[in-house]
């Protein structure tokens, strides 16, 4: 190996410092800048990831130079701690630690006391007039290094720890309850006993020699890259093998020695809430995990102040926690030992925290000028964000329904937050009850467009079949609405009107409270509250002077959009829809559903005569009932929008989605007298407009061009919409988009038709007004022939639900019978129908921006699929250049933080000027440098 092996950090010199997290993991990159900023930090040296690297090229050999390498380290590390590896009279004692570039669950545990032998330990003994403490840390470190390195660990689950269970034995023979009722002379013989245990386990003796367990020790770091709980972890989180893990040896000290040490952990603020205060924990003499591991209760770092002998480490605690945050940058994690009065810092990194923390302390720090805009706006999780919208259980009482054992049933977490209500099983009941003020939870085996309604009036939807991308999922998500699907125990029968699940019978109206954030389904009621920041920007039952959340948020909110590019739309078909996803930050329409107007009110009925009409002048009759309907909508919309774009699809769903089907008798009994005609003709119809792919069948733009007056009713009521609208002194913009469209011919058809209608209104109101026409580009022959398709279209947008399904020829209503196995197959990473596919449907996608400007160089391009709202899909949206995403108003938020984190990730590539050629230079110089890997 070429590069450098070991770095050092300790007083005489340090090679690393926090920007080399990739070379010397997280772990080493912090404890040399913390070296470098003078913070007491034991000395040591780091062996780097590329080291464990090469180990596996090398088929788990490390390079030769490493052990010449670690001779010389230790030489070194001696004369920085002025003790000596293996010296009898003053022993040198090491601790071994893994280090990831992240700290990673599954790899190696830490080995403390490394060093020590009956020689070395009798030395340490004398030297700290100490035998108690010499054997004790004999004995612990002869546990972990047998565990971790030799491999004395229990053979089945149900097995004792072999070192607990020779210690159990001892601590009958001598009557103690506690380790520390051990004296000195018992914790000898447990000495004796566990190197005997070694022995016996592995035939091998325990190796004596500190170099060659310093050895030992280091391969097993290594080795514990490649263990099962490590791969799968990686696997989990996408981790590449390629990172490896880096290897700390660092001199010890003892926070064991006696009242006058301490070890403890702590943040520099709360974690949960994000105050400014100093948070954390810490146990009088005591070692390494003992905090964590909880042996004994520790206390709080205030109640330092007060203890008579380290109460002086407080104050300097407390410098130390400024001094980390001014140098890191962000709230931190750290890791202290006090021996003998004296502190030392072992381990910083970024404390993780909850979403309320997250924009508190991005708030506050920034204000602080302790942490870069860049990194508040960089370090947060925009899923998250999520957590400050949903109403919450109330904790105690949570807390009681849990342990009055209410839980019935645990289904997929579909829209996060609480609700509590009485539970119907029908969207009429839902609205009925809902009217006379009635929290209520409508609880339906799958939901359909027929139960908008009743979804619109619960609190709380949960369905017994479905996924995260089922039709109640996706409505939850738009209104922001409680959801908990496909909770496969729930039995719901609409003839008897109850639920049942672990013996456990709920009748209509009887209370549930479900959890969307993580599934739980509870029996009875648990009381809730709403977030504060729905109270501002939604209920605006709250001024925002009286919400601190809402600042924190809306600090954060708008730091994100000084970085963000991509423009933030919102799919949103009601106008309270478009008012709140404004007040998210939505700056326009992506997708306005035009159907969903159609099952308000009486529309319904005019909309079947519409479909079932035979003759053309029946259907036209039915249109024109529907037309001012449609065009009071659109009217809403714009004046919600108030000069902002809004994006109108033209009707999409196959038109069977708008009848009673087959096994809904009474259904269809209504319609035909509606429509004056008999059961038979409205069953003999519906049977006749069955499909049997109706996702590939009758419907988009197919739709307007076999029915174009479809079209053309549709183009009548947005165009007259804006002529009223602009009447009232507000400015409209108009997008109608075309949907499923695969040839350029469909589009055309249909431009015409609006550009007609268009024509024909302004005519007729007086009025004049800009609009565009453009298309969903959701099949994949769209994308591949989007140059062609660019001629006739003002702008695209992405359908990629449509998109992905028709990639991959993957129904998405259909696929959860075999998805979640291929995820654990590995056939796909994600699940493509909540995050873009980027290599096939994200392909098809970098096409249709090709090609599409290919024709027409500032083709406005947006997405529209669900994936507007999830931040890798954001992330990829901005790599390839759209101009804007559009999602439901509740992931606004999420999808504007995630968009500036995507322009922070991926700057925008300056424009190279134009270099004259010039055929004498040297185009090979740069290439034949060897480039360090
Ligand atoms: P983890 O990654 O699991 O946190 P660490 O390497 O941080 O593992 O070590 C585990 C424990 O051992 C921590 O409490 C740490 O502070 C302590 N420790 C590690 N090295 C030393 C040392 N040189 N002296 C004293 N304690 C140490
Ligand atoms: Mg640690
Ligand atoms: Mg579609």
């Amino acid at each position: 190996m070429a590069n450098k092996l070991i770095y050092f950090f300790g007083k005489s010199k340090t090679d690393g410092g926090g920007d080399m997290k990739a070379l010397l993991g997280g772990k080493g990159a912090n404890l040399a800048q913390m070296t470098k900023i003078g913070l007491p930090v034991p000395s040591g040296f780091t062996i780097t990831t590329e080291v464990c690297v090469n180990y596996y090229k090398n088929g788990r050999k490390a390079p030769a130079e490493l052990a010449v390498e670690m001779e010389k380290a230790i030489k070194w590390l001696e004369k920085e701690a002025g003790k000596k590896f293996g010296d009898v009279k003053n022993p040198l004692l090491v601790s071994v630690r893994s280090g990831a570039r992240d700290s990673m669950p599954g790899m190696m545990d830490t080995i403390l006391n490394l060093g020590l032998n009956d020689a070395t330990c009798e030395g340490l003994a004398a030297a700290t007039a100490n035998p108690r403490f010499a054997w004790d840390s004999y004995r612990r470190f002869l546990q972990m290094y047998g565990d971790v390195v030799m491999g004395v660990q229990k053979k089945n689950e149900n097995d004792h720890e072999p070192f607990e269970e020779v210690m159990d034995a001892l601590k009958k023979e001598v009557g103690v309850k506690d380790d520390t009722e051990f004296s000195a002379a018992n914790l000898q013989e447990l000495v004796k006993r566990f190197k005997k245990l070694i022995k016996d386990w592995t035939g091998k003796a325990f190796p004596t020699d500190p170099v060659k367990q310093l050895e030992g020790a280091v391969f097993a770091v290594f080795s514990s890259w490649m263990n099962d709980r490590a791969i799968l972890y990686r696997q989990k989180y996408r981790i590449p093998d390629e990172w490896g893990t880096a290897v700390n040896v660092q001199a010890m000290v003892f926070g064991n020695m006696g009242d006058d040490c301490a070890t403890g952990v702590a943040f520099t603020r709360d974690p949960a809430n994000g105050d400014n205060v100093f948070y954390g924990e810490y146990l009088v003499n005591a070692q390494g995990e003992d905090v964590v591991a909880g042996v004994r209760t520790p206390l709080t770092i205030s109640e330092m102040a007060k203890d008579k002998i380290i109460g002086a480490a407080h104050k300097e605690l407390n410098d130390v926690r400024k001094t980390l945050e001014k140098n890191f940058g962000d709230v931190q994690d750290f890791e202290f030992t006090i021996e003998k009065k004296k502190l030392y810092m072992l381990q910083t990194r970024n404390g993780k925290r909850t979403a309320l923390a997250y924009v508190k302390i991005a708030h506050d720090m920034v204000k602080e000028k302790l942490m870069t805009p860049e990194h508040a706006i960089k370090s947060g999780d925009p899923e998250a964000l999520n957590q400050l919208l949903q109403p919450i259980f109330d904790t105690t009482a949570y807390a009681a329904a849990a342990k009055e054992g209410r839980l019935m049933a645990v289904g997929l977490p579909a829209g996060p937050g609480a609700a509590s209500g009485a539970v119907v099983f029908t969207a009429g009941k839902a609205e009925e009850l809902a009217a006379k003020g009635q929290s209520v939870v409508l609880a339906r085996i799958e939901t359909s467009p027929e139960d908008l309604r009743g979804m619109i009036a619960s609190d709380g939807i949960l369905t017994a079949r479905g996924g995260v991308s089922s039709h109640a999922a996706l409505v939850a998500r738009q209104m922001g609405k409680v959801c908990v699907a496909g909770a496969g125990d729930v039995e719901i029968d609409y003839h008897k009107g109850t639920l049942k699940c672990k013996g456990v019978t709920l009748k209509e109206g009887d209370f549930i409270s479900i959890n969307g954030t993580t599934g739980e389904v509870f029996h009875g009621k648990i009381a809730t509250a709403d977030s504060e920041l729905k109270q501002v920007l939604v209920n605006k039952t709250m001024k925002p002077k009286d919400s601190k959340v809402f600042q924190y948020y809306d600090f954060l909110m708008k730091l994100a959009d000084k970085y963000r590019t991509l423009g933030m739309r919102t799919n949103a078909d009601q106008p309270d829809q478009v008012v709140n996803a404004i007040a998210f930050g939505a700056e326009g329409i992506g997708l306005c559903r035009t159907e969903h107007m159609f099952f308000e009110g009486d529309r319904i009925i005019a909309v079947r005569q519409m479909i079932l009409a035979k003759a053309e002048e029946d259907r036209k009759k039915a249109l024109a009932t529907l037309l001012p309907y449609q065009q009071k909508d659109f009217e809403g919309i714009f004046r919600a929008l108030n000069g902002l774009p809004g994006c109108i699809r033209l009707l999409d769903p196959p038109l069977h989605e708008f009848l009673p089907q087959h096994d809904n008798h009474k259904g269809q009994e209504e319609v035909a007298k509606q429509l004056k005609t008999t059961v038979a003709e409205v069953a003999r119809l519906v049977s006749e407009l069955h499909e049997f792919n109706p996702m590939l069948g009758f419907r988009g733009c197919r739709l307007g061009i076999l029915r174009p007056e479809i079209t053309e009713m549709q183009a009548r009521a947005i165009f007259q919409a804006a002529a009223v609208v602009i009447k009232e002194g507000i400015k409209v913009k108009p997008e109608v988009m075309v949907p499923l469209v695969g040839f350029k011919k469909e589009l055309d058809l249909q431009v015409e038709i609006v550009h007609r209608v268009a024509a024909e209104v302004m005519k007729a109101t007086g009025k004049k007004f800009a609009y565009t026409v453009g298309t969903m580009i959701e099949v994949p022959r769209g994308a591949l022939t989007a140059d062609e398709i660019a001629e006739s279209a003002e702008f695209f947008s992405f359908g990629t639900n449509d998109l992905t399904q028709t990639c991959l020829g993957m129904s998405r209503d259909d696929s959860g019978s075999f998805l979640p196995a291929y995820q654990n197959l590995e056939i796909i990473k994600a699940n493509p129908f909540a995050s873009i596919d980027r290599t096939g449907v994200g392909q098809l996608m970098k096409i249709g921006v090709d090609k599409g400007r290919s024709t027409k160089p500032d083709l406005k391009i947006g997405i529209c699929g669900e994936h507007g709202g999830d931040p890798s899909s954001v992330e990829f949206c901005h790599i390839i250049g759209l101009d804007y995403v559009s999602c439901s108003p509740f992931r606004v938020p999420i999808a504007r933080l995630a968009a500036a984190q995507a322009a922070l990730r991926h700057p925008a590539k300056v424009v190279a000027p134009k270099v004259i050629k010039d055929s004498k230079a040297k185009t090979g110089a740069t290439k034949s440098k060897t480039s360090r890997k």
